[in-house]
């Protein structure tokens, strides 16, 4: 798995759509990939900051920015 491959997968973990071995690969990936981990967690403390810890579905328009800003994160740090 490629770092971009990786933060696809990312994107679908929050997003609920992926399965369990396609969370395997992208934890191999996290375990040996330092940027791609840090990416991971500062995913998960952004949702946690939009949510606040409740249970419900991100609103779109929140998703949508979230993956435009770590998208824009992420090709900055890959150029
Ligand atoms: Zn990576």
């Amino acid at each position: 798995m490629t770092c971009k491959e990786a933060f696809q997968e990312i994107s679908k973990y929050y997003d609920g759509e992926l399965t369990n071995d396609e969370k395997r690969v992208l934890k191999e990936h996290l375990g040996r990939c330092g940027h791609c981990q840090i990416v991971f967690d500062t995913t998960r403390k952004t949702i946690e900051l939009y949510c606040e810890g409740e249970l419900f579905p991100m609103p779109e328009v929140v998703r949508s920015r979230l993956h435009q800003a770590l998208r824009r994160k992420f090709e900055q740090k890959a150029t």
